[in-house]
């Protein structure tokens, strides 16, 4: 049973991926790579379709990068957005190159004529646009000390930039009002969200690392995701962005909101555990982020592993899959039963053997 009803927004047809409308929540990520090397942002593009990045979205802070868009989409399969600043001319050129959508952010693109050129070819072109709110770059949320004001100011830009888009009859807008704030961001969220019907794209920006980044962005997303906002995340953190679709497929599991295809449940350790279990629970998870068409699972598999035949086998045995930790080797459940034991450095392969007969099995039902 959820505990939310997902708002009702407009449907955007992303490269053929769906944002909004009820449609499942998207996962997105920004390359880190520099867009004027082509062949490393494609290598890393592909690192993320691996862990089921849905779109990713490049910097073009040049030409020289909006002329490699074309090539960067030829060797990806997933949409790829423009993200730009400043210069409306580099997004004119992306739209040129064929990027199947396009990010920019009221507070820094230029003048309104500037836009309405803009809305005019990417509306010819059938690009959605997103309105990239950033409260980092916007003056009129530095006028105001108070969360609820910032995030006033925010959505309010957020609107005034859609009615431009709106004058042209552009109606495939996608945004986003992010801070690095929560209070501010949710209330930004809500505010808009109770005035316009587009699909939000959430964050929380400038979250940090892989340890506060994931807490922040959780928390965040969490409580807006619980009401029911949001068609697609990024999870915003200073590490590698592969990290960055990993906590966003976790973080919608948990919400059970995406299936991730696979529940890792793991004891925390104690006196009685017989196994280097962190080490091995964080391969398993390794492992089993790049195993194809696991994602496509409506229900995740849940694999136990745990430290010790004391509360393992409990664990194990509630699992589809599991083991528990005895000295010379864990006992392996399969369904409830004891199938085997296995020894501690083939615990991995052998639960990535058992998950993938899962898929083949279930793929020929
Ligand atoms: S399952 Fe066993 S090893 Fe793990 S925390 Fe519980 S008692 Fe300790």
């Amino acid at each position: 049973m959820k505990f939310y009803k997902r708002s009702q927004t407009r449907k955007v047809n992303i490269g053929g991926v769906i944002i909004g409308g009820g449609a499942p929540i998207v996962v997105q990520s920004m390359t880190n790579t520099n867009t004027k090397d082509w062949k490393a942002t494609v290598k890393q593009i592909k690192q993320l379709e691996k862990v089921g990045c849905e779109i990713v979205r490049v910097s073009l802070p040049d030409m020289e990068s909006a002329y490699n868009v074309s090539r960067i989409k030829k060797n990806i399969k997933i949409p790829l957005v423009a993200d730009i600043h400043f210069d409306y001319k580099i997004a004119l050129e992306a739209i040129k190159q064929g990027v199947d959508k396009l990010r920019i952010n009221p507070g820094n693109i230029g003048s309104k004529d500037k836009v309405e050129i803009l809305v005019k070819e990417a509306k010819k072109a059938h690009i959605p646009i997103r309105i990239g709110v950033n409260a980092g770059s916007l003056k009129e949320v530095h006028n105001f000390l108070d969360n609820t004001l910032r995030a006033k100011a925010l959505a309010n830009a957020a609107i005034e930039h859609a009615k431009i888009l709106e004058k042209h009859d552009f109606f495939d807008i996608v945004v986003s009002l992010k801070a690095s704030n929560i209070d501010t961001t949710v209330q930004a969220y809500k505010i808009f969200a109770s005035k316009r019907n587009y699909p939000l794209h959430l964050g929380i920006t400038e979250s940090g690392t892989i340890f506060s980044g994931t807490i922040k962005s959780s928390a965040g997303l969490g409580i807006m995701l619980y009401d029911g906002i949001g068609d697609t995340v990024r999870v915003s953190l200073t590490a590698d962005p592969v990290e960055e679709v990993k906590v966003a497929y976790s973080l919608l599991q948990s919400l059970e909101l995406r299936s991730s295809g696979i529940e890792i449940i793991s004891c925390p350790t104690c006196s009685r555990t017989q196994v280097d279990l962190i080490k091995i629970v964080s391969d398993m998870e390794n492992r089993v982020a790049t195993i194809k068409d696991l994602r496509k699972l409506s229900k995740p598999i849940k694999v136990a592993m745990m430290g010790c035949v004391v509360n393992g086998p409990g664990e194990a045995k509630d699992a589809d899959f599991g083991i528990a930790g005895g000295k010379d080797g864990g006992i392996l459940f399969k369904n409830g039963e004891i199938i085997g034991k296995v020894k501690p450095d083939k615990w991995v392969s052998k639960l990535v053997s058992m998950i993938k007969d899962r898929l083949t099995n279930s793929s020929e039902d």
